[in-house]
């Protein structure tokens, strides 16, 4: 089936022996999944989750019983005192900024203990200079490498906290760095560490990525804030837009006074019919979410079997959905990402090109043929046109189209005489 889809006989027999690596890592994944599947459907079960809960609600959206009731789940599903999950939140970058943006104030120092933020984060604090920054606001910045190993440096985060600090941010997923991902367990160590320094520091940690790749989240180890996008892991790919924040209950309020209003905060936000799938979406999550880890497991295996390397490597503890693999040249950044816009559902005709997105500071090259526009919990492929030219790529919202898009990338490379196969 796979050649008849016009891949070559040779990437095809090199999959097919690279699957069969991968078989314990995918039972561990489906553990996983059915442990967290359990948490979503016991918090559902919780808040008796009923079809009124789906009803559509317009205008101001006030006592929106089912808004209500997706962010109780959300909150037991993340194990936190309050949650605010709206289609209002346009993307991850949004809730981000909102979690910032409401739990500062002029004067107040932000800190990154794990390196450099995101890349638009970059313009929310201001490090890169930007209209509305929080630097424009008068709020300060200051980060602090991870050590060469990529371990927290303690010493240098304890001589970086003072009495302005007043919120850490981590960013839990490696984004467009060469690092690794912090499991939970991992942030919750640094957590630790950042209250015994200063108790009332505010620990904002972006989960981007990461949610239900584990069995715990951020939140069960004392982050005051875990922020995230619906577009990705937790949307399950059915949210069609939204972002949460799920935390410390006066935290989650001061963000819905900066997203919608002082004085009006969750009370107002019309559900604009987008309940029933964000409900169901995260019913489906811990699964989509597998079968994106199962994608990331096969594709890191198969491009090592390349002589490519590869975050993580195979066989590595995953904690996020991110795969990266060096590729060493814009040929072949471009390549990959032709090859998985070919084997995707929608677009599967089109030639992806770099361009300067909003927010990004090197031309990025992007492959996503998805259902919800940009959802990078589908298969989804990109990388900033910079050396050593790392492609990061995430999603599969089944096994079956990941483990093809996947095969569909590295024949591209092949094609292109880009590649070598190895003996089999
Ligand atoms: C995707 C992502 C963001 C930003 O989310 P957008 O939805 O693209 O705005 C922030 N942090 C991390 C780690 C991400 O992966």
């Amino acid at each position: 089936m796979y050649t008849d889809a016009g891949l070559s006989e040779e990437i095809v027999a090199l999959g097919e022996r690279i699957e069969k690596e991968c078989q314990e890592e995918f039972r561990r994944i489906d553990r996983i999944a059915e442990k967290n599947a359990m948490k979503v459907i016991a918090a559902m079960r919780k808040n008796r989750l009923q079809e009124a809960h789906f009803q559509p609600s317009s205008g101001y959206g006030y006592n929106d019983l089912g808004r209500e009731t997706l962010e109780k789940v959300y909150a037991d599903v993340f194990h936190t005192e309050a949650a605010l999950v709206r289609p209002q939140i346009t993307c991850g970058t949004h809730a981000l900024s909102t979690a910032l943006f409401a739990s500062v104030r002029p004067g107040d120092e932000i800190l990154s203990p794990v390196g450099k933020p995101y890349d638009t984060l970059e313009e929310v604090i201001g490090i890169r200079p930007s209209k509305g920054s929080l630097a424009e606001w008068g709020v300060t910045y200051r980060e602090v490498a991870l050590k060469e190993d990529g371990s927290f440096d303690y010493d240098a985060i304890a001589s970086a906290v003072n009495p302005r600090t007043r919120l850490a941010e981590i960013q839990r997923s490696k984004g467009y760095l060469a690092r690794k991902s912090f499991s939970p367990e991992e942030i919750g160590e640094l957590i630790r560490f950042l209250k015994s320094l200063k108790s009332d520091i505010i620990v904002m940690v972006d989960n981007c990525y990461g949610e239900f790749v584990c069995e715990t989240e951020p939140s069960d180890f004392g982050a005051d804030l875990t922020v995230g996008s619906l577009i990705k892991n937790p949307g399950g790919g059915l949210a069609e837009s939204g972002g949460y924040v799920a935390g410390r209950k006066d935290l989650v309020e001061e963000c819905a006074f900066r997203l919608t209003a002082p004085g009006l905060g969750a009370e107002v936000g019309a559900n604009l019919g987008q309940l029933k799938t964000m409900f169901q979406g995260l019913f489906f999550a811990p699964t989509v979410t597998a079968a994106a880890v199962r994608t990331a497991v096969f594709a890191a295996h198969l491009y090592e079997a390349l002589g490519f390397r590869t975050f993580p490597a195979a066989g590595e503890e995953r904690t996020d959905i991110v795969e990266a693999v060096s590729l060493e040249s814009p040929e072949r950044l471009k390549a990959f990402c032709k090859g998985i816009q070919q084997a995707s559902p929608v677009d599967s005709f089109v030639t992806p090109e770099p361009w300067d997105m909003p927010g990004y500071e090197d031309p990025v090259i992007m492959a996503a043929g998805t259902f919800v526009s940009g959802a990078s919990i589908e298969l989804s492929a990109d990388g900033p046109l910079r050396p050593p030219y790392n492609v990061y790529f995430q999603g599969g919202l089944t096994y079956p189209h990941g483990k093809y898009g996947i095969l569909s990338s590295a024949d591209a490379l092949y094609a292109a005489g880009l590649v070598k196969l190895p003996l089999l």
